[in-house]
């Protein structure tokens, strides 16, 4: 049960609204016309407010650009068929955001502020949630610490907030990863599972170096021996083999991601089996070799399901079957968007309304 907390409203004098072209929507430099906003002083969060898209006034000395101690969400909602606005799983990413915030030593925020604050916040503005099939609003609450100083300690104060921007079609092409064995993104013990921003920052140079060597991702390993697969860019990794879904289990360097669990969750309703478990870059090659690799693929809030077509590893190329002949991804793609807007049956409560 959501308690209700006060937001002080303060609403835009002029949307922008109509600049905004549905059908040619940039990611993720239009901004929608409000965000939500509170602090954290003194022990205890303070009454939120939401107010008109903004810049931020911050010290040179604000304690997150120093020290690291930021946090993101990522998440989207959309429309159904009768113009409502549907978010998918919003309390996981609130239960996720304070995952992270233990982890980062931020206190946590209330269930009830980001949800309510959420929802507040679409309904403001939920002309920006596009009509358009393919197209959602992309919603990014983020928590960050203020402290105006330069001592490494944790933060007194906090700030969190949400903004939204909305996205286009995301049309992915198959995707040329490589097995990445020299960097590592996280470790075990380390904050991998967290949504950090700092995961984020370590992760550009190998990514950068993977794309000029023609690869438009990386599969990241453990950090130990870089045998063993755990995430793909900033997406849960997943293989369909021999019939199987499997993807690597949930540790300490992996993301919790909430479409690796709607994935398997719809996985398992289809009847399939399901395993969740260490996979090793050989067992890939071997699954390559005898035939019985049959997909392999990407999964996340951004792209949804992004089909792997290549996997470079030492080396080598290895080619996957064709991305139309790929049967439960291109299944599970086209049910996840029917449940997100609301054509299939909702049978696993995702869908939250405004
Ligand atoms: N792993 C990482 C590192 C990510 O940044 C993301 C995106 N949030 C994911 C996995 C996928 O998570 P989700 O399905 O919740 O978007």
């Amino acid at each position: 049960m959501i308690e209700t907390c006060f937001i002080n409203i303060t609403k835009t004098p002029e949307s922008r609204i109509s600049e905004l072209d549905y059908n040619n929507i940039e990611f993720g430099k239009i901004f929608a016309d409000h965000m939500f906003m509170v602090d954290y002083v003194d022990g205890q969060w303070q009454t939120p407010e939401i107010l008109p898209y903004g810049d931020l006034n911050l010290s040179p000395a604000t304690s997150a650009l120093h020290y690291g101690q930021a946090i993101f969400e990522g998440m989207k909602a959309y429309k159904n068929a009768e113009g409502e606005v549907l978010m998918f799983r919003p309390l996981d990413n609130a239960r996720r955001l304070n995952l992270s915030a233990e982890r980062m030593c931020m206190p946590t925020l209330p269930e009830e502020i980001f949800m309510q604050g959420l929802t507040e916040l679409l309904k403001l503005d939920s002309e920006w949630v596009p009509p358009t099939k393919g197209c959602a609003l992309y919603i990014r609450p983020f928590m960050f610490a203020t402290d105006a100083f330069v001592g490494v300690r944790p933060s007194a104060n906090y700030k969190f907030m949400i903004f939204c921007c909305p996205v286009g079609g995301y049309y992915a092409n198959p995707l040329r990863v490589k097995i990445e064995t020299e960097y590592t993104r996280s470790v075990e013990g380390g904050a991998g599972f967290a949504k950090a921003a700092g995961n984020y920052g370590a992760s550009m140079l190998p990514s950068k170096l993977a794309q000029q060597q023609g690869y438009q991702q990386l599969i990241w390993t453990d950090g130990k021996e870089h045998k063993f697969l755990e995430e793909s860019g900033t997406m849960n990794l997943m293989f369909v083999i021999d019939g199987k879904l499997i993807t690597p289990a949930l540790s300490t360097s992996i993301l919790a991601g909430i479409t690796r669990d709607s994935v398997m969750q719809l996985a398992r309703d289809f009847g399939m089996t399901v395993e969740e478990r260490r996979i090793s870059a050989d067992e890939i090659v071997a699954a390559h070799a005898n035939g019985t690799l049959e997909e392999a693929f990407g999964c996340g809030t951004a792209a949804v399901i992004a089909p792997i077509i290549t996997i470079g590893y030492e080396g080598k190329d290895y080619e996957l079957p064709a991305v139309e002949t790929r049967k439960f991804s291109n299944k599970v793609s086209v049910e996840l968007d029917k449940i997100k807007t609301g054509e299939a049956a909702d049978i696993h409560n995702w869908m939250a309304k405004i």
